[in-house]
């Protein structure tokens, strides 16, 4: 029967519980166990689709077409499971749900209350679209003390009661400080965190230290007399040089022992670590050096941009290349000399995906010269839309080619399918995932042969991941290639343009879709390795 791992977080946010859960199941997998990874988060948005990604970070999208938050993208890298729609909640979601049935007098009579109507809501979801999961990791978000993950707590509280001891696990995070003036850990803030939990009827069974350098005994004995847990559910999470490096952190501390200790299971299981260990072996061997310049709007956290700067990392490692990415702020580079200037040191350009008109003329900027100085270019989703702007552009009378993302235009290069009158080809879409009117989630490509994305996939059939409102329009494909772009992937049905590609360049190409969604440490993804590879040759 299922087992239930909780995890929750303490003192202060952003202590990386997203990795310690990511970290366990990746270890729980690599033992051969069947895992589902959860999100349960406290906001009251429906879900992250509307949040400005600079404050919440980047919306990650799973294949069945759900907007997740950006920690459902560390559970798929760290495991390779595929996140579904049913992976992620929040308080929204949960609320709406109750207050649907309360309309429609499911509740026969009774007063609606937070217990037990939304958390036995809470619960439904965290048992909910089982297939035979040995564990299911659900992480907390948020910081315990926090009004708005209350309901959460006091669900995986009644969970405890119901499943029982060996059924559940309760795993806290929580952050020891060190304080130079005293030259001493500080382990007061967990001790309050702990009592915090307890006091909501949570012992914590496990303890994820995160510090910044290892501390000693005294100060985990101390952690363990006054939070009540033995001195080996004590374990650190110190700094390291990689995300990547925590499951082996972890291992190496006895944290599988203590889990399986926990919830009364068989100690002895095989765990092959090979993975990480051949990971991390290359990842401190790295050889070569490549810079790439992202140019965006949301350039102030790389956070907005994180599967992004993780697909980097992983096609570096896997190109023996350490990969430094160069943040550059679109609007900085609006006069193209400048942007020539600030661009010519990098051996890449990358236009990565984004919203609005704010900040185009930079984007296009950084496009012409990538095309002047032959730099390699990848230019996703909003990327590419640009580039073929940017090329149609250049034709006579193709000048004020827009976006209707932008505003009216007389030119609708870029547009949404319902918006594609000329010449009579309106499409009927046939989007299975409607959230708003974006396509959202997996869909099919079909790749021409001779083309370089071809060459990059070598098949001719894949699928993506895709989160866009608007559509090259087929209506101007022959002024499109006219202008030197080559139209190398497209939907099924031939209607939507999916890959773009120049033939007067080494290495230019745009998708439609969001390949970086799909890379993860063990299986970097072939156009970002690809590309690694052009700025290594170039
Ligand atoms: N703004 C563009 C659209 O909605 C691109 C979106 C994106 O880059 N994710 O089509």
């Amino acid at each position: 029967m299922t087992k239930f791992i909780f995890i929750t977080g303490g003192v202060v946010s952003s202590l990386g519980k997203g990795i310690v859960s990511s970290s366990i199941a990746s270890l729980l997998t690599l033992c051969k166990y069947k895992v589902r990874i959860r999100k349960l988060d406290p906001y009251l948005n429906i879900d992250p689709g509307t949040m400005n990604p600079s404050q919440h970070g980047e919306v990650f999208v799973t294949d069945d077409g759900a907007e997740t938050d950006m920690d459902l993208g560390h559970y798929e890298r760290f495991t390779g499971i595929i996140s579904k729609k049913s992976d992620n909640i929040t308080t929204g979601k949960i609320y709406s749900e109750v207050l649907k049935k309360e309309r429609r007098g499911d509740y026969l009579g009774s007063t609606v209350q937070v217990i037990p109507h939304v958390t036995d809501e809470i619960k439904k979801f965290i048992k909910k679209d089982l297939s035979n999961e040995d564990f299911v990791i659900c992480e907390i978000g948020g910081t315990v003390g926090d009004i708005e993950s209350l309901p959460f707590l006091e669900a995986i509280r009644q969970l405890r009661n119901e499943l029982g001891k060996s059924k559940t696990l309760f795993i806290h995070l929580t952050l020891v400080p060190f304080l130079s003036s005293a030259n001493e850990f500080k382990t007061k803030p967990t001790q309050h965190s702990v009592k915090e939990l307890l006091g909501l009827g949570i012992q914590p069974d496990l303890l994820l230290c995160r510090t910044e350098r290892k501390f000693d005994k005294k100060a985990k004995e101390k952690i363990s007399l006054f939070c009540n847990t033995s001195l080996d559910s004590v374990i650190l999470v110190e700094n390291a040089k990689t995300i990547y490096e925590i499951p082996l952190k972890l291992y190496k501390q006895g944290i599988l022992k203590q889990v399986f200790t926990h919830l009364n299971m068989n100690q002895n299981r095989n765990v092959n670590l090979k993975l990480w260990e051949d990971f991390l072996d290359k990842f401190n061997k790295l050889k070569n050096f490549v810079s790439v310049a992202i140019v965006g709007k949301y350039t102030n956290l790389s956070e907005s941009y994180k599967s992004l700067n993780e697909a980097l990392f992983h096609s570096g490692i896997f190109n023996n290349t350490r990969v430094e990415i160069k943040w550059v702020d679109s609007k900085k580079i609006e006069n193209i000399s400048k942007c020539e200037q600030i661009l010519k040191n990098c051996d890449g350009i990358l236009v990565p995906g984004g919203f609005g008109r704010d900040g185009t003329v930079g984007k296009i900027n950084a496009i012409k010269i990538s095309k002047k100085l032959k730099k390699p270019f990848l230019g996703i989703c909003f990327g590419m839309q640009l580039a073929i702007l940017e090329s149609i552009s250049n034709l006579r009378g193709y000048k004020n080619a827009s976006s209707t993302e932008f505003g009216k235009t007389s030119i609708p290069v870029i547009s949404m399918i319902h918006e594609w009158k000329k010449n009579k080809k309106i499409v009927k879409h046939d989007y299975k995932n409607l959230g708003g009117s974006m396509r959202l989630g997996s869909y099919t490509s079909i790749l021409f042969k001779g083309s370089k994305i071809y060459s990059i996939y070598r098949k001719n059939k894949i699928n993506e991941r895709h989160r866009h409102r608007y559509e090259v329009n087929y209506n101007y494909k022959k002024q499109i290639e006219k202008s030197g772009v080559v139209l190398s992937g497209m939907s099924p049905d031939g209607n939507l343009v999916e890959i773009m590609e120049r033939r007067d360049h080494p290495w230019f190409l745009g998708v439609q879709f969001h390949p970086e969604l799909k890379s993860t440490p063990f299986k970097p993804h072939p156009i970002f390795n690809s590309f690694i590879k052009a700025l290594l040759n170039k």
